[in-house]
């Protein structure tokens, strides 16, 4: 059987707590199609191509993951790659409220998709894209949050928009 999962969020930039949910994530299909959200009405740091670029590199070397990136709507990308569930991620109860009104709203647009939760694992319960900017803007480490590659603009950027120069 060929089982595809669609992982589907805005990765600006991509955290170890996603890469927890990637990799868990895979070992229940075959193929687990990282969708890169491009139309939302969140303001990005990061560029699409950037968001996955990062993405591809920090899940380069686990077999069966693929990045796209995703331009309409969730349930679309879902029905057109003929996937079996979209995957997501739950940190603290402040996620639920959030999850459980999109997978409502994405099962009336497409009844027949299903959306599987993974609980964080303890390391990466903390940890969101938000908090990981914050932090870079201020000059703190963020070496145990995210990739190394995503470091250097992820702290030039933040400190940017946040007035700092470095040091
Ligand atoms: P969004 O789709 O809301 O923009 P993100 O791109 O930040 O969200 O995240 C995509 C998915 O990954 C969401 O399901 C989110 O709950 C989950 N996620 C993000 N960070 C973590 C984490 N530290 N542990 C578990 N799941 C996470």
């Amino acid at each position: 059987m060929n089982r595809i999962a669609v992982y589907p969020g805005t990765f600006d930039p991509v955290t170890f707590g996603h890469l927890d949910i990637i990799r868990r994530g895979v070992r229940l299909v075959d193929r687990l199609v990282v969708a890169v959200a491009v139309n939302t009405e969140k303001q990005f740091l990061f560029s699409s191509q950037e968001r996955m670029d990062f993405l591809r590199e920090a899940v380069d070397t686990i077999p069966g993951v693929e990045v796209c990136q995703m331009n309409g709507l969730l349930v679309d990308f879902v029905r057109q790659l003929g996937a079996d569930f979209v995957l997501r991620g739950l940190r603290a109860v402040s996620d639920f409220e959030y999850e459980f009104q999109m997978a409502g709203m994405n099962r009336k647009l497409y009844p027949e998709v299903e959306t599987v939760f993974l609980v964080s694992g303890e390391e990466t319960l903390f940890l969101s894209s938000r908090l990981v900017k914050e932090i870079a803007g201020m000059g703190g480490d963020v070496s145990r949050f995210t990739p190394p590659g995503v470091i250097p603009e992820l702290k030039r950027r933040m400190m940017a928009r946040l007035g700092r120069g470095p040091g």
